[in-house]
């Protein structure tokens, strides 16, 4: 291994790096082949206490510099990260495994949209003002203070980017914890950011499990929690953060939806379950992997997607032309072999897939199950992984109530040429996100969350302001003030 991949110290405080080796070690895998590539160390409560005095100390000056200052800084943190996307997708792909021909378009690049969209954004933002006869109230939009931010081992440099940018821009300073699993590319968002003019303190990383996101979360210096993670995290974090009543964000799991109407292009529509199931080897939170199909044209689309799945090509994720490749680790790839497990003892037929592939690394292959019902397992539970339960539909109102009959409710897709029906189906969702005819797209632009126990809150847009800022109402008099006494 030629590339670096040991980062120059486990965190990153003040404006720097910082080692403290007496924290438990977490070891970096490279889930393509099982190596060991670099070893970090979990915060200690020493160092928890450093970052989040680190933030503290610096959110103030922040917060005093004009939006026009901090977005430069922002715009400027993006520009690096476009200039340095071929090394740091090379990195993304050793933290996660995903194919290099996905991370060199979908992660620092979509790290970099964020920076550039609210970098943008900062010096637009304001209070309104407010009249009330002669007398009036303007509102100030402020920042909340020091946030902290969880992340996912699936998108670990666009969610250190999408949870960075708008706190930043709004003038909070952040400490953020990446997933145990995937601990070096925020290290890097956070360099850049220094790099780019942030004062010492404004964006921090800290490494560990479970127990230091706990830990910053129950902190009393921190003022807003966001979180990207699974539903039964999503519960503990939600109760801690309200003992404190402090603001949330929460981006969880989900089970989405995705129908395809007897209406639509099969090409397409085969397209979208491919986008919706098997991109970064179907370790994607808004993923459809409830794929209802009319019964009509079940043969011809299963027949289409077999096909398309033969053509691949699952190998080495640093080669641009592999675009499928392995699990994140050892213990994601066993709870997929076991979803698979149970989808076929509950009786859905497997149509491809379904085994470990037979090399170094956590491969699966591409799953389908058909003829699945709504009870079984794979049906009802986040499998997070390329496995894909198909189920047969015949009525548009049957088969909405089936797709929102469910605990999530972040995403959910249709595939139809019918305009007004896919209008419906999109009104009719139970979810934070439609997609027709299409799926998984999640360009800064748009809100981006879940309904139901998918989330609380929106990542991305303008929406992402008012989740990063507050408002505080100032009242003015212009004239004498009466009291009753
Ligand atoms: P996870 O819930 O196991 O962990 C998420 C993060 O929370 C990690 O950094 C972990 O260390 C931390 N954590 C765990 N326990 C904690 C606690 N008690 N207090 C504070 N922090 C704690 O999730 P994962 O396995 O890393 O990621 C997969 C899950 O994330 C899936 O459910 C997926 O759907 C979801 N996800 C959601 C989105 C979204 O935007 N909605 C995006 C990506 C992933």
């Amino acid at each position: 291994m030629t590339y670096p991949t040991q980062p120059t110290a486990s965190h990153f405080i003040g404006g720097q790096y910082v080692e403290d080796t007496s924290g438990p070690p977490i070891d970096v895998i490279y889930p393509a082949t099982g190596e060991v590539i670099a070893r970090v160390h979990s915060a200690t409560p020493a160092i928890v206490a450093q970052a989040v005095a680190a933030a503290r100390g610096a959110q103030a000056a922040w917060q005093a510099m004009t939006g026009t200052e901090r977005g430069r800084i922002l715009r400027r943190a993006a520009d690096i990260l476009r200039a340095r996307n071929h090394d740091l997708s090379v990195l993304e792909t050793y933290d996660t495994g995903k194919p290099y021909q996905e991370t060199s378009v979908a992660d620092a690049t979509s790290g970099a949209d964020a920076l550039e969209y609210f970098g943008g954004m900062a010096a637009t933002l304001t209070g309104e003002h407010i009249q009330l006869g002669e007398d009036w109230v303007y509102t100030r939009r402020e920042a909340l203070g020091v946030c902290v931010g969880i992340g996912a081992w699936n998108y670990p440099t666009q969610i250190a980017c999408w949870k960075g940018a708008p706190a930043l821009a709004c003038g909070n300073t952040m400490v953020f914890k990446p997933s145990e699993t995937t601990p070096l590319c925020a290290l890097k968002v956070a360099e850049i950011l220094h790099e780019a003019g942030a004062p010492a303190g404004v964006y921090n990383v800290i490494q560990g499990l479970g127990d230091v996101g706990a830990a910053l979360v129950s902190h009393d210096d921190v003022d807003k929690v966001s979180l990207t993670g699974s539903v039964p995290t999503g519960r503990k974090v939600y109760a801690a953060a309200a003992a404190g009543v402090k603001h949330v964000t929460m981006e969880l799991g989900g089970k989405s939806p995705l129908i395809i109407f007897d209406d639509a292009d099969v090409e397409n529509a085969v397209s979208g379950a491919i986008l919706g199931n098997f991109y970064s080897s179907g370790q994607v939170c808004s993923n459809g992997t409830r794929v209802y199909v009319h019964k009509d044209i079940k043969h011809a689309f299963l027949t289409c997607l077999s096909e398309r799945l033969g053509k691949a090509v699952i190998g080495d994720p640093m080669d641009p032309e592999t675009s499928f490749g392995p699990m994140v680790s050892a213990a994601q790839m066993e709870i997929v072999q076991g979803y698979i497990a149970k989808g076929k003892a509950e009786g859905a037929r497997l149509v491809c897939g379904g085994d470990r592939i037979d090399r170094a690394g956590y491969y699966l292959q591409p799953t389908v199950f058909a003829d699945v019902t709504d009870d079984m397992t794979i049906a009802r539970e986040e499998i997070f992984g390329p496995v894909m339960a198909v189920l047969d539909f015949e009525d548009e109102a049957d088969v909405l109530a089936r797709a929102n009959d469910t605990e999530f409710g972040l995403a959910a897709g249709v595939f139809t040429r019918d305009l007004s029906r896919a209008h419906r189906m999109a009104a009719g969702f139970e979810a934070g996100t439609c997609y027709i005819n299409t799926y998984n797209d999640s360009p800064v632009e748009a809100p981006f969350g879940g309904s139901k126990q998918s989330g609380v809150g929106r990542e991305n847009s303008k929406a992402a302001i008012e989740h990063y800022s507050q408002l505080k109402s100032v009242y003015v008099r212009m004239g004498n003030l009466e009291a009753p006494f």
